[in-house]
């Protein structure tokens, strides 16, 4: 028998701009913390973001030169 998980909706809390379940009254991240601890949250996962955006550059990077290696690969086996 398969049992399926429902999927939970979540909103974007407007204080610390990350996402809770709508069900929630509160959001379970910053709700409990004052203006200063608000700001260490946001610091904290602003970086995360920035250092996740620049793995994707990278990676995005590479990737293309992998596709470019492998195009003129070909294209020096189909020439000779
Ligand atoms: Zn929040």
């Amino acid at each position: 028998m398969i049992s399926y998980v429902p999927i939970r909706s979540s909103v974007t809390c407007d204080r610390c701009g990350l996402q809770y379940p709508e069900n929630l009254p509160q959001c379970i991240h910053c709700a409990k913390l004052n203006d200063d601890e608000l700001i260490c949250l946001r610091n904290i996962h602003g970086k995360e973001l920035t250092e996740i955006k620049k793995d994707h550059g990278i990676f995005g990077l590479l990737l293309l030169l992998l596709i470019i290696f492998i195009i003129l690969g070909f294209s020096i086996i189909l020439i000779n």
